[in-house]
């Protein structure tokens, strides 16, 4: 049965190769393949299920929707579900923060977020160049890529990935030297070789590229140099976001307030895809259709995503919850870093921890012992060097316990064996 998968499937595919079986159903925190094993989530779906698998509220919210022949598919025509949405967005997370954003519905994958915010950047200011730092990570169409730095993606484009210039993330060249002061410098000198940009676009903590947390305070100091120069900053918020770090947007803690900001992965809630780039209202400079797409409404997706901002961000309670956990997960990684003989180190802020490793062949060997023992967990990172914790965010202390000890077990254990091997 499962050859199908060898004959038909290109071999693009990539998750399935770590994880080689035949998964048929999935709620919470847990997967279950189709022999009826069950393994904790540490993926979520890349961070797209911070509700986890089939939350039964927003379950419920979409077969009633369906059940009532709600609009399933409506191009970008307003709909009751698209409505409430809005509605929801506005009540429960741009008032209470003092934000205010237009929000623009893009096709429904990160990637189409992050090139309509580019092309709108670029627009704008009528500049080409953007600004994206090292082992940031944005998606696979060519505008997205241009500004993703692993050679990885980038070598597969065909052709020159252009009108980006990479500079240094935070912490990129050590603790001792602040890449700002670089950034800042390379901007202003009409000398340095950079193009004056458009925009600055930039992830908080690096998801794909190994967990890398930008401080608050160099957040503020890219903040600050793009607003004194009106060049715009784009927060990609697509992996960060939603809660994932213990706020709803990733750059809360630094109080700054981006010009432009991507959402996706976890915003359905449910594994819907959805996305949206939002901006500051005076920079909505679009034209009617000037930039379009046939999946900019999906209202099942909307429905999910009102729902689950209904759910989970109308008081502080869950946020305090993640706030929590997030320190569970800190506490247990340290743990197992303190036992490796200084192999490996915590990593990343919020539910989006990990480990990092001496080199990628550990940190994959660890991630396999992991699925053995019942976990599914990926790795990150320029070598895939990092593994990554990215369970749901509404695991419970005891579920998350679990994943720590096997990731202790395997961990420990690929530690150990590299050692007699070596002697
Ligand atoms: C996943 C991701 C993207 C791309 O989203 P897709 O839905 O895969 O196109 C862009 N930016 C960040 C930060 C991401 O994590």
């Amino acid at each position: 049965m499962a050859d199908i998968f060898e004959e038909l499937e290109s071999d693009v595919q990539s998750y399935a190769r770590s994880f080689p079986v035949v998964f048929d159903q999935a709620e919470g925190a847990y997967l279950y393949d189709t022999d009826g094993r069950q393994y904790l989530d540490f993926l979520a779906g890349a961070g797209t299920l911070n509700y986890g698998h089939n939350h039964p509220i927003l379950k419920q919210a979409l077969l009633d929707y369906i059940s009532s022949n709600g609009i399933t598919h409506g191009l970008d025509m307003h709909t009751v579900a698209k409505e409430r949405f809005l509605q929801a967005l506005q009540t429960h997370v741009f008032e209470p923060r003092g934000l205010e954003y237009t929000v623009q519905f893009t096709g429904p994958t990160g990637t189409n977020a992050v090139e309509a915010a580019l092309k709108l950047a670029r627009n704008i200011t009528g500049r080409h160049n953007v600004i994206a730092f090292t082992n940031g990570f944005h998606g696979v169409s060519l505008g997205a890529m241009a500004a993703t730095g692993n050679s990885h993606h980038r070598d597969a484009a065909g052709m020159p990935l252009s009108g980006v210039t990479p500079m240094p993330f935070d912490g990129y060249l050590g603790e001792e030297v602040d890449s700002a002061v670089i950034l800042e410098k390379m901007i202003d000198d009409p000398s340095s070789g950079v193009d004056r940009p458009a925009a600055v676009i930039v992830e908080t903590v690096q998801g794909e590229g190994g967990l890398n947390a930008a401080s608050m305070r160099w957040l503020r100091e890219i903040h600050r140099i793009c607003k004194r120069r009106d060049i715009l900053l784009i927060v990609d918020d697509i992996q960060a976001g939603c809660g994932r770090t213990g706020t709803f947007f990733s750059f809360e803690p630094a109080d700054i307030r981006p010009d432009i900001v991507t959402l996706s992965k976890s915003l359905s809630g449910y594994g819907l895809p959805l996305a949206v780039t939002l901006f500051r209202p005076e920079l909505d400079q679009w034209k009617p259709g000037e930039h379009n797409g046939t999946f900019r409404g999906n209202n099942h997706a909307f429905v999910t995503a009102t729902r689950a901002l209904e759910t989970f961000w109308s008081d502080d309670a869950f946020a305090a919850d993640v706030k929590a956990r997030s320190v569970q997960l800190l506490d247990g990684l340290e743990s197992i870093a303190a036992r490796s003989s200084g192999a490996l180190e915590r990593k990343g802020r919020g539910l989006m921890q990990g480990l990092s490793c001496p080199d990628g062949e550990t940190a994959t060997a660890i991630a396999r012992a992991c699925f053995g023992r019942g976990l599914v967990i990926e790795t990150s990172g320029s070598e895939g060097q990092v593994v990554k914790c990215l369970c749901p965010l509404i695991i419970s202390e005891q579920e998350l316990g679990d994943g720590l000890d096997i990731l202790q077990h395997s961990a420990l254990e690929i530690l150990g064996k590299q050692i007699r091997r070596a002697s």
